[in-house]
């Protein structure tokens, strides 16, 4: 698959990155479209040694997962939390002890044709307007489409 790949500062297109095998508890997520936000610029910076696929802002579809989310549109919570440490049992998910955060801790992200992420980290969008939902001046970030998705990404 296509995936904007960062190592050592420097970020290219690769196309030979396998589509990533859903986990156990895990979701596999067709990209339509992701943002850029400042933590991706910072992160190509250099501010924290990630390698990988960028990207955390994103809404897909769901390709494999369980039965009420497969086929749904949905967005991403970029915290992956275990949800049985005593942090996470505590209900502190934020200070989990194996989290990972979507294309900028240990979990490659979302500029690729496809992501995996914990499926109850997952909820349908609020907006039905894909582009808005992504383009909103509250985030004020900027768009990029996937395949098949690129003509409703398209800007005018
Ligand atoms: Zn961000
Ligand atoms: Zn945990």
């Amino acid at each position: 698959m296509r995936a904007i790949w960062l190592e050592g500062r420097r970020i290219r297109l690769r196309d030979d990155v396998p589509v990533p095998e859903p986990p156990p508890g895990e979701a596999l997520v067709r990209v339509h479209q992701a943002g850029i936000c400042n933590t991706d610029l910072e992160l190509v910076r250099g501010y924290y040694p990630y390698t990988g696929i960028l990207g955390h802002e994103f809404v897909g579809t769901v390709q494999q997962g369980p039965e009420p989310l497969r086929g749904r549109r949905v967005v991403g919570e970029i915290n992956a939390v275990c949800g049985c440490c005593s942090a996470c049992r505590a209900g502190r998910r934020t200070h989990c002890e194996r989290r990972t955060v979507l294309g900028i801790v240990g979990r490659h992200g979302a500029f690729a044709d496809y992501l995996t992420l914990p499926s109850p980290s997952r909820s349908p969008p609020r907006s039905r307007s894909r582009s808005r939902f992504l383009c909103t001046p509250a985030t004020g970030c900027s768009s990029w489409g996937t395949g098949s998705s690129a003509s409703w990404s398209r800007r005018p």
